[in-house]
């Protein structure tokens, strides 16, 4: 058995090897046990469902919540010449009479379907007539009542134990929390399953963490080390700000588009279709963009104002990077983002125990923006896993900045609080310590108060850290009266006395700024991965898989990921046997494309020599 899963890997998927628990998970299915499998986005779910069904006789019934997930998935096991097909209310009635016509002939390994279709009893009779792989349950936590995609109709899909007691079932999900994973097991009938819980480290996402001074120009910066086409998302808080970004980035010269809540469903469909076909495309989006973004190729995803916990904040940044190719995370946080967030739950009118809920979520989301250690450790253990060293793939640890004692401008940051009424904001509370005469100051008369000036050794940006570290640790908080301003709480006592420290990160910032003014940082990013000259590869063969995809009307990443052209950039196979042993190439793709993209690396190889 073991070679003939093997033998699939290599021929079908051109892997020679499995990763996590897949081998595990696979063997346990084949011999008819039932499973429940947590493994973060990019852990390699599908195969646990899909060998299988290669395997056993009879057709794998695949439940997913989405039609667009549906095709995407359908689509790409055609490529792989497996034997797939969907039923969606999406079809025509021929379309679905010619599924039918390949199920009862047994010409059919895997079947999509949504959970509505499958729960038709007459499809439910149908099913008891042919013979049947397994069931898989994609996107397991839709179950969940609490959850956020919960689908009533995943309540329906407890029928299956009954029903077909001999045939096995797989429910998959990609969400750690465990009273999700109790859930799934109990309404889903799953009592006898096999749990496989794999890390929820994302090793390839890149996460950086910065304070937000002017969200578009960081926003720029950083998007001068990404290929035009690299695909992104950018989350923004609200409508308007979406907008706002949007037009921003249009006027850079940038292929963006928008999504929300607000625009009518057949616009929103074109942006999310255009993203997942097109290459280079930016979505700029509230949290309303995301669930069935199958989309493996999403380089980064950019926060520009902070989520409200760091679950919704794993969950959107774990968009990037499926393909498990490099991909990053950037995060702006700002004190106005930390003011806001807490006000809404304040005046939310949801309970107290759910208030104290949301705002603990809110704290450790804060605490996450200030750290000084790792960052990749801090979200793990949130998530209850034990962390472990360091990650290196951060920016904490690749900028380990100095930590400043910053007891005493706080001090003088609260007396200042204190001097002025507490009912100032930031700006002016900086300028009164910072000694400036500014219109507010004099029209206020706090260029006569004490601690007017007592703060120039620190400049602006420092001591925007130091207040926002106060409002993060609690010392200060809105005042409810004022638009911006801030007030003491009893949490200062102890730092007033004296009988407590405060520590602050310094801000590696300027770094950050300054290696992004030198030009080409993209040119040097690719070198960085190829060596000198070799990006020029990189970029034919992603030219021929754009002419590709586009005359089949399918998704770049279909024909193949970006870690198979990257490898193939970096080994230039000259002969189909060479092209073969490279990672994402079976022996359907071997066939379809080997010839075509071998004529890419000669004529490369040609012309270098030159
Ligand atoms: P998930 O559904 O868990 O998000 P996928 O099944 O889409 O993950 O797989 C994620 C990525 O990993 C895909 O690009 C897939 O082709 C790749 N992959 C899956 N299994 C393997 C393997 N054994 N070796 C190499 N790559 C794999
Ligand atoms: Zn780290």
């Amino acid at each position: 058995m073991r070679q003939r899963i093997y033998d699939l890997l290599r021929s079908v998927y051109g892997y020679s090897q499995f990763l996590g628990h897949q081998e595990e998970i696979i063997e346990h299915v084949i011999g008819g046990g039932d499973a429940l499998v947590l493994m973060p986005t990019g852990g390699g779910k599908s195969l646990c469902y899909q060998l299988p069904s290669l395997v056993r006789s009879g057709v794998g019934v695949v439940v997913t919540p989405l039609i667009s997930l549906m095709r995407d998935q359908v689509e790409a096991l055609l490529q792989l010449n497996v034997r797939a097909g969907s039923l969606s209310s999406a079809q025509t009635p021929e379309e679905a009479h010619q599924v039918f016509q390949r199920l009862s002939a047994g010409a059919l390994d895997l079947l999509y379907v949504s959970p509505e279709r499958l729960l038709r009893p007459d499809f439910l009779d149908y099913l008891h007539q042919v013979p049947l792989a397994l069931f898989a349950i994609d996107e397991a936590h839709c179950v969940s009542q609490w959850g956020h995609d919960f689908r009533p109709d995943y309540l329906g899909l407890s029928v299956l134990e009954n029903h077909f007691p001999m045939v096995p079932r797989i429910a998959l999900t990609a969400t750690a929390d465990v009273t999700t994973r109790a859930e799934i097991l109990t309404r889903l009938g799953l009592g006898r399953a096999r749990i496989f819980i794999s890390s929820f480290d994302r090793p390839n996402i890149r996460y950086t963490v910065i304070a937000k001074n002017n969200p578009h120009l960081q926003l720029r910066h950083f998007l001068t080390r990404k290929s035009p086409k690299e695909s992104g998302i950018v989350y923004r808080i609200s409508r308007n700000k979406v907008a706002l970004t949007c037009d921003y980035l249009l006027q850079q010269g940038r292929k963006a588009l928008t999504y929300h809540a607000g625009m009518n469903s057949k616009q929103r469909q074109e942006n999310q279709d255009r993203f997942l076909n097109e290459e280079g495309i930016i979505m700029v989006a509230t949290i309303a963009f995301g669930l069935g973004i199958d989309k493996p190729d999403v380089r980064f995803v950019v926060h520009l104002d902070m989520p409200k916990s760091l679950e919704a904040y794993y969950q959107e940044t774990g968009r990037a990077g499926r393909d498990r190719e490099k991909a990053e995370a950037l995060l702006t946080y700002g004190l106005e983002d930390m003011v806001m967030l807490r006000k809404f739950i304040t005046e939310s009118n949801a309970d107290e125990t759910q208030k104290r809920v949301e705002s603990a979520k809110l704290e450790s989301m804060l605490n996450y923006c200030e750290a000084f250690s790792c960052r990749r450790n801090i979200l793990l253990r949130y998530f209850g896993e034990t962390g472990g060293a360091d990650c290196g793939n951060c920016d904490i640890c690749l900028n380990p900045a100095p930590v400043w004692d910053a007891t005493l401008a706080s001090r003088k940051a609260l007396s200042c609080v204190h001097r002025t009424e507490q009912i100032f904001g930031v700006r002016h509370l900086v300028n009164v310590l910072r000694g400036i005469e500014s219109e507010q100051v004099l029209k206020h008369r706090h260029h006569l108060v004490s601690t007017f000036g007592i703060g120039k050794d620190l400049s602006e940006r420092q001591w925007h850290a130091v207040f926002r570290h106060l409002v993060v640790a609690g010392y200060l908080c809105k005042n409810d009266h004022e638009f911006a301003g801030l007030k003491l709480t009893h949490a200062c006592g102890p730092l007033l006395r004296d009988e407590q420290k405060v520590f602050i990160r310094q801000e590696p910032e300027e770094k950050f700024f300054s290696s992004v003014k030198k030009k080409n940082n993209y040119k040097r990013a690719v070198e960085e991965v190829f060596g000198e000259g070799k990006e020029d590869l990189w970029d034919l063969l992603r030219a021929k898989r754009s002419e590709l995809s586009l005359a089949q009307k399918v998704p770049p990443y279909v024909i193949f990921h970006d870690a198979t052209l990257r490898i193939m950039a970096e080994k230039q196979p000259r002969t189909l046997e060479q092209m073969m042993a490279i990672s994402g190439v079976g022996k359907a793709k071997l066939e379809k494309y080997g010839p075509v993209f071998l004529r890419v690396v000669e004529d490369f190889i040609k012309h270098h020599r030159k």
